[in-house]
């Protein structure tokens, strides 16, 4: 068997030992004849997985005991509509929700929003024309506009396109007007460094980058924010529904409920959050340290402070060595690396379960690259 350093956005590359993990109990998992696959999702068995995965999020996340964790189907862009379903929609007092866009998925969510209800920018770093798509840092505290009568302010956390993280929640949090709660797309970095959920109203994440496989999408909500949906929501929309059957109105996702487990186990194995932020931190320090001692030959663009530990867009001096720079990493082991098309480049994107040793391996062939055709 022969395996890459997996460097993809998402679906993205998993912890070997959970895949063997998965490969061990396909058939009969713990002895019950058959696979997690084939089990009814109502059987004890699975019910056990669910509530076994939901312990130890909470326990990796600290979630407080007012928050519901929900398991739901639809991906994040699914919670680009149904979050302004839920908490916008039924609203009387609060009719409209704020929005600060930093790149293309905040963007995208804003727009889903404004098929719902009403919603206004609170913020917005786009310039055009520029590298990167003109998303390349955050907005000061100066430049937000927000709304103290807000339903609630969405953000990105980490923008997976443009490889720029929110790295300090509390100058975040204190921003936010009084009994406005924060909403932030976590798809792309949750898990990969503690977090204080306290902060959040909602945080939401699809599962393919540092969860598990796709088809299983998180949603962490304050119990208070429950129950606002307008009456006509579809019911399998509605997060109180949600909540109120334990995630299980219909079939969840079960496989990919299962890998998350796993994936959960084996991050409390890895020191939990601080110990994989430590790991995360040392990986991310020598991409960006590789792309900035490179004399221009890469460049990232991102604002230093924001420069996101999980993904890291880069782009060649030469763009005509693009392409022999994909297809010499690809000979070299090393997958995934072609920019998003809307930004072009290169990106590593190194989640959780990129190991240091494949960042090393990726190090060291830029380098390499770099010093071949400078
Ligand atoms: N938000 C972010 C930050 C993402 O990175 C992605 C997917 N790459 C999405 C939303 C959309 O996720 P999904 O494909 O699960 O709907």
């Amino acid at each position: 068997m022969h395996r890459v350093w997996n460097f993809s956005a998402g679906p993205a590359t998993l912890p070997t030992e959970v895949l063997l993990q998965v490969q061990e109990e396909l058939l009969d998992w713990h002895g019950a004849g058959c696979g997690v696959m084939e089990m009814s999702h109502r059987g004890k068995e699975f019910t056990g997985i669910l509530e076994a995965a939901e312990a130890d999020l909470r326990e990796l996340l600290g979630i407080p005991a007012q928050y519901k964790v929900l398991f739901l189907q639809g991906g994040a862009t699914q919670q680009f509509a149904q979050v302004p379903m839920n908490l916008l929609a039924g609203d009387q007092d609060r009719r409209s929700a704020d929005y600060i866009v930093t790149g293309s998925w905040s963007k995208k969510a804003f727009k889903e929003a404004q098929r719902i209800g009403q919603v206004r920018q609170a913020a917005s770093v786009e310039a055009k024309g520029q590298v990167a798509d003109g998303f390349t840092r955050l907005p000061r505290a100066d430049e937000l506009d927000l709304d103290p009568q807000a339903a609630y302010l969405h953000l990105c956390t980490n923008e997976t396109i443009h490889g720029v993280e929110v790295h300090d929640d509390a100058a975040l949090a204190a921003l936010l007007p009084a009994g406005v709660p924060l909403v932030a797309d976590m798809s792309s970095h949750i898990l990969s460094r503690p977090v204080d959920v306290s902060r959040y109203g909602l945080i939401y994440a699809g599962a393919q980058k540092n969860i598990g496989p796709s088809g299983v999408t998180l949603v962490i909500v304050r119990e208070d924010l429950l129950g606002r949906a307008p009456a006509g929501i579809p019911t399998v929309m509605d997060y109180q529904v949600m909540a109120d059957n334990g995630s299980m109105l219909n079939t969840p996702p079960t496989f990919a409920i299962y890998v998350a487990g796993l994936v959960f186990q084996w991050l409390k194995r890895q020191g939990g959050l601080a110990g994989m932020q430590a790991i995360n931190r040392e990986k991310a320090e020598l991409v960006y340290a590789a792309i900035d001692a490179s004399q221009g030959f890469y460049k990232n663009p991102v604002a230093a402070d924001c420069r996101s530990c999980m993904n890291i867009p880069f782009t060649l001096a030469k763009p005509e060595l693009d392409k022999p720079f994909l297809a010499e990493a690809q000979a070299a082991g090393l997958l995934g690396l072609k920019g998003h098309k809307s930004v072009g480049g290169m990106r590593a994107s190194i989640y959780n379960a990129m190991p240091l040793d494949g960042v090393r391996a990726l190090v060291h062939f830029m380098n390499d690259f770099a010093a071949k055709n400078a």
